[in-house]
């Protein structure tokens, strides 16, 4: 059997989770498991979560549904809201809380309510504080907030929230602009609204933007063991939960001169020793990894050296004990090499690299930790 497997640690995930939402008291912490859990599978990665769960988060609505169905029953937002009038209704019937971020949206939340369905148990309105992609002006929430009360949507059943844009520069001032003008934003309603929990922080200001954990955060990829943060390193408390991991198949010596691979793109300078791995841009690893990028055989660091292939690459042996041959373990990521390494070579993020797993096999191994 071809050895490529992506290993998903359900211990490592529920230690994450557990660490940031502690990390982020007093407030709540939604465990973010959109994408598939960011590549990890989201039935396996939400039910390993599930008994210590303040609630998840979702992009849109058939996610949340494929959760339900498996048997999630915790609070699951839903970040992009309704796409259409009907999917309020499912979202009603599944009991998921639904971000309302346009004016669409509250149109369609009213056609609904003029059907006489009950409205969402939680509504998170989304604010734009300054980035500009969701969310209503800050002068439209007056507005917002008058149509609502007409849908006897009262202030306990909803969440403010907004979404910063550079978070992960610790220090840029434009999460201080934005953090000021979701308060201000909020400070302009009426008194009744002041006690409605706010929602701002993604994994990068849940670590380093102590001023947005607000009540509810809601980290993704740091739940997974990945850094968010350009510039520091991710808290030594946090471990990759994906391993992604393959084996040699062949090696050979080439000459100095001598190419490997398509393109011919490597040069040996020196005798080279290359080891063949069975896995390549077919199953996500990127084809655009360079020359360089750092894997590591048998528990030695080392680097890819030519082009990736649909189904191979290739690394550099050279250095290694002639032992490590067929056979020998080769991780692409995980704890010894971080995925966050690999996407700074390849000019991405280490949230791509994880989404983009697939054809490999995905061997969980369970969370032994289930009420500690
Ligand atoms: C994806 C997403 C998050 C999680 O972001 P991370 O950077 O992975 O922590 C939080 N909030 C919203 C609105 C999102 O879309």
């Amino acid at each position: 059997m071809r050895p490529a497997v992506a290993t998903i640690d359900l211990d490592a995930l529920v230690a994450n989770y557990r660490w940031l939402q502690e990390h982020g008291k007093p407030g709540r912490t939604l465990a973010v498991v959109k994408a598939d859990a960011y590549g990890h599978g989201a039935v396996q990665c939400a039910s390993a979560l599930a008994p210590f769960v303040d609630g998840f988060a979702v992009a849109f609505l058939e996610e949340a549904l494929t959760l339900r169905k498996n048997g999630i029953t915790a609070p699951i937002l839903v970040l992009e809201g309704c796409l259409a009038a009907d999917e309020y209704a499912a979202c009603c019937a599944h009991r998921l809380w639904t971000v309302v971020h346009c004016e669409p949206q509250l149109a369609w939340l009213e056609a609904h309510a003029r059907r006489g369905a009950p409205h969402p148990e939680r509504i998170w309105v989304k604010v734009d504080s300054g980035m500009h992609r969701l969310g209503f002006a800050p002068e439209a929430l007056s507005g917002v907030i008058a149509r609502l009360e007409r849908l006897a949507v009262e202030p306990r059943h909803l969440v403010w929230m907004t979404h910063l844009a550079c978070a992960d520069q610790p220090k840029h001032p434009h999460t201080a602009a934005q953090l000021e003008r979701f308060a201000q934003a909020l400070e302009a309603l009426p008194e009744r609204y002041a006690q409605v929990p706010r929602s701002i922080a993604n994994s990068a200001a849940l670590l380093a933007w102590p001023a947005a954990h607000g009540d509810w955060a809601r980290p993704g990829i740091a739940l997974y063991g990945a850094n968010p943060l350009a510039t520091e390193p991710l808290p030594a408390a946090l471990t990759p939960v994906m391993t992604l991991r393959s084996e040699i198949i062949a090696t050979r010596w080439i000459a100095a001169g001598e190419a490997v691979g398509y393109g011919a793109a490597f040069v040996a300078e020196r005798a080279t020793r290359v080891g063949v791995v069975a896995i390549g841009y077919g199953d996500g690893y990127p084809r655009t990894a360079p020359t360089g990028t750092p894997v590591a055989v048998a528990g030695h660091r080392t680097r890819l050296i030519g082009r990736v292939s649909m189904d191979l690459v290739t690394v550099d042996l050279t250095d290694l004990p002639e032992s490590v041959g067929v056979g020998a373990a080769v991780e692409l990521w995980g704890r010894h090499v971080l995925v966050d390494e690999v996407a700074r070579a390849v000019g991405t993020i280490g949230y791509e690299l994880l989404c983009h797993v697939r054809r490999v096999p995905m061997r969980y191994l369970p969370a032994t930790c289930t009420a500690c």
